[in-house]
């Protein structure tokens, strides 16, 4: 008996590709200052492990969606700058202040609750202020924006905030050339004049994500905020793949085949059988399933490397495990299966999965589970 190769399933996560990517996504924007955006658990691969690699690499700055995440990095002991951006009512604004979180501000509800809190603690908080420029999600638009500018800088001149930056997210920054891209920077850059001439001097102006780091040089500003590259996975095929901009894919998805038989042609395999063995074969059962975060989507086409063959999921990814047709091959209880991985081994890639479920990467890792471990290498 050959002695299980990677326990059930693991993420192995390669912390010298991810700083590498840093390393390789800084040089692309060499007058910017650097967040590292690792919210979600750093879109599956473990939000304290990244964010200190991505530290070592030269992040000065740490991006959070919520505010629990930023002060779930700071409580593991990371210095430097922290920000969050998406804050509900009653959100921990005390908590932010006291942790010397920068806290982004949509709107006066917020402006309002954060200096409510800064009263309370004593202190100025950080506070940028978010424009939407054209995403039409969170943000202040255009026409609330006198208001929103005009009430920090009173509350700045009161000691209560200090309004540390002016930023903005794209819509549509994977798609190279699309209009509104060029329509958002001219939004942003008027909202941006706009507040300096309220008074703000803000210490940064962002609004690069990925696409915008790697192939707009005019979106860089202060600062850059990458996400997906950092994880070595390209945001969109329309961009490019992963080698074409340095980048190495960070996640490596495998599990140990939980059993190999012998079947007989006409067995149909998995919940509704979807599929139906064409002759006498081998079934490989891999235990992963949509549990784990594998889509369920991807049922009768998500990709694996198995015994040095690319195989195909056949018919349903249940919750907990799903089945491969080893076309006759003999393998065994305990070989390993790669779902995806930085591709040079020939196995899948994330954006592989993506296309197979009809999704993008971001969401394929992003939704890896919990009761996958990862393993940091
Ligand atoms: N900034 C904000 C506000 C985001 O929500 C995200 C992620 O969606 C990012 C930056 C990073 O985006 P990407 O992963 O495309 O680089």
């Amino acid at each position: 008996e050959r002695a299980p190769a990677v326990g059930r399933a693991r993420a192995e996560i390669d912390l010298a590709a991810l700083r590498a990517n840093v390393r390789s996504l800084r040089d692309r924007a060499p007058g910017a200052a650097f967040m590292a955006v690792v919210k979600a658990d750093a879109y599956g691969h473990g939000m304290i492990p990244c964010a200190r690699a991505a530290r070592e690499a030269g992040a000065t700055w740490i991006g959070t969606a919520t505010p629990e995440e930023a002060l779930a990095v700071r409580a593991a002991g990371i210095e430097g700058r922290v920000m969050c951006w998406l804050w509900t009512p009653g959100g921990p604004w005390r908590e932010g202040i006291e942790a010397d979180l920068d806290m982004s501000v949509s709107g006066m509800w917020a402006l309002d609750e954060v200096v409510a809190a800064a009263r309370v603690v004593g202190r100025a908080a950080r506070i940028q202020l978010k424009a939407d420029t054209g995403l039409g999600r969170n943000g202040c638009l255009p026409g609330d924006w006198p208001e929103l500018v005009r009430s920090a800088v009173a509350a700045e001149r009161e000691g209560l905030v200090v309004v540390t930056g002016l930023w903005s997210h794209f819509a549509c920054a994977d798609e190279p050339g699309h209009p509104s891209i060029a329509a958002q920077l001219e939004r942003f850059r008027e909202m941006v004049s706009f507040a300096e001439g309220a008074g703000v001097r803000p210490e940064v102006r962002h609004i690069a994500n990925s696409p915008g780091t790697l192939t707009l040089p005019e979106t860089h500003f202060d600062l850059v905020r990458p996400g997906i590259a950092m994880y070595g996975i390209s945001p969109s095929p329309e961009i490019g793949t992963p080698e074409d901009f340095g980048l190495r894919p960070v996640m490596t998805l495998s599990a140990s085949l939980a059993l190999v038989k012998h079947a007989p042609g006409g067995l149909g395999v998995s919940y509704g059988h979807h599929y139906v063995t064409p002759g006498e074969t081998t079934l490989g059962l891999v235990p992963l399933g949509y549990g784990d975060g594998i889509p369920r989507h991807a049922s009768g086409t998500g990709p694996v490397l198995i015994g040095g063959k690319l195989r195909t999921v056949a018919g349903r990814v249940a919750m907990d495990q799903f089945v491969v047709d080893l076309g006759g091959d003999e393998l065994a209880a305990g070989d390993e299966a790669v779902l995806f991985g930085p591709g040079d081994r020939g196995e899948p890639t994330a954006e592989d999965w993506a296309q197979a479920a009809g999704t993008i990467a971001y969401e394929i890792v992003t939704r890896i589970g919990a009761r996958v471990p990862r393993v940091y290498v």
